[in-house]
């Protein structure tokens, strides 16, 4: 390859390319095989024999030569039923919800007669995808800082609805990566101020116990998403949003037809039909998340954050995560280290609960790498 050529794709790159995306690291994802794998906030558990085996049964008739049914109605309707949502709300499903984070602010992205992009509001820390998304689509991304132990600062949140009016607000809920589920009349007063939409994001609802699901299609600007990603099919790619018909209705508009594969649809619909499978494995997590709590809680020097997720983040003494999470690595334990992120996760690891034998093996050898 000569050199002449190589400066010129970086010359084209440099020409084309937005500055913005350019100055962006593409999510990278560590490789995880022959370690235990409790960075990703997947469920460990696999299903009966059984159900596997009447699964394969259902995959061999679907039709891999046409194209799936763009509205996935069946899909939806058993959805709603699973998910509770109410008669008076819309659904609108997207390929993971991060493809329905993309399709909302693909629709809100606008720029003011001086050329500022709209606003997405969240908080920090919070889910990476909002402030990710914001950029690919133009938009302006503000953060209000949590409190020090991860609670909302509502006069600080609303302060900053006023000075920003944002066309969209991020509320995960519980919140990612802290566990924790903010105060309920605090979103409340957050939902009354919104100037454009907000969505209270529950991917960790199978494991909290509070919801607005109830309020969906009942507050004009209120959307409530959700995904099956966290209550054991991460590997389908599928996430709801319930609202009002009318919202949802824009935001179709730049959904592709057939985001949702004959695969994903089939097999969904099928889990669903399953549900009290997936429901014991959840309820187990949530013990084996109590269980994990207290084992960590016990090592010295390090703060837990109660959850209701199915994670746990938690601070070692000052400078010592990211040693901590190489020594875990090297004895074949991968978790998350937060805190290359900085600010208020600097010193934070965040270990997903996993199986009762994982979450073991995890303690130990934390144990041992805090030594
Ligand atoms: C994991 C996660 C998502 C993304 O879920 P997918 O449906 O897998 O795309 C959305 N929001 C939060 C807060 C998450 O932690």
């Amino acid at each position: 390859m000569n050199k002449d050529k190589s400066n010129n794709i970086t010359f084209s790159i440099k020409q084309w390319v937005r500055p913005e995306i350019r100055a962006l690291q593409a999510y990278h994802v560590p490789p995880a095989t022959d370690c235990i794998k409790l960075d990703a906030m997947e469920n460990p558990y696999q299903w009966p024999e059984a159900m596997v085996d009447e699964w394969l049964g259902l995959v061999k008739d679907v039709e891999l030569n046409r194209y799936p049914d763009p509205s996935a109605s069946q899909l939806k309707d058993s959805l709603r039923k699973s998910m509770a949502v109410p008669a008076g709300a819309d659904i609108l499903l997207g390929n993971g919800s991060d493809e329905l984070i993309q399709m909302l602010l693909m629709a809100l992205a606008n720029k003011d007669s001086s050329g500022k992009g709209s606003t997405v509001l969240s908080v920090d820390p919070s889910f990476v995808m909002y402030n990710m998304v914001a950029t690919y689509t133009g938009m302006n991304y503000i953060s209000v800082p949590l409190n020090d132990n991860f609670s909302l600062d509502v006069a600080a949140f609303i302060t900053a609805i006023e000075q920003h009016t944002p066309a969209i607000i991020f509320i995960a809920y519980p919140n990612n990566p802290t566990g924790n589920l903010f105060d309920r009349s605090d979103l409340q007063k957050i939902i009354n101020a919104a100037p454009g939409v907000i969505v209270i994001d529950e991917a960790y609802h199978a494991f909290a116990n509070d919801s607005f699901m109830d309020k969906a299609g009942q507050t004009d600007n209120l959307l409530v998403m959700r995904t099956v990603s966290k209550m054991g099919l991460a590997g389908l790619r599928l996430g709801l949003l319930a609202g009002k018909t009318e919202w949802l209705n824009e935001f179709d508009k730049v959904r592709l037809p057939y985001n949702l594969n004959v695969l994903t649809q089939a097999t969904a619909q099928f889990a669903l039909q399953h549900q009290s499978v997936l429901d014991e494995q959840t309820q187990t997590i949530c013990k084996n998340r109590a269980l994990l709590f207290a084992a960590l809680s016990e090592i010295e020097g390090l703060q837990v954050y109660p959850s209701q997720a199915n994670f746990i983040l938690f601070r070692t003494r000052q400078s010592e995560a990211t040693a901590i999470f190489n020594k875990l690595k090297a004895a074949g334990v991968l978790i998350k280290n937060l805190s290359p992120v900085g600010g208020a996760l600097t010193d934070c690891l965040r270990v997903t609960v996993g199986t009762q034998e994982e979450n073991t093996a995890f303690i130990k050898a934390l144990a041992l790498a805090l030594e």
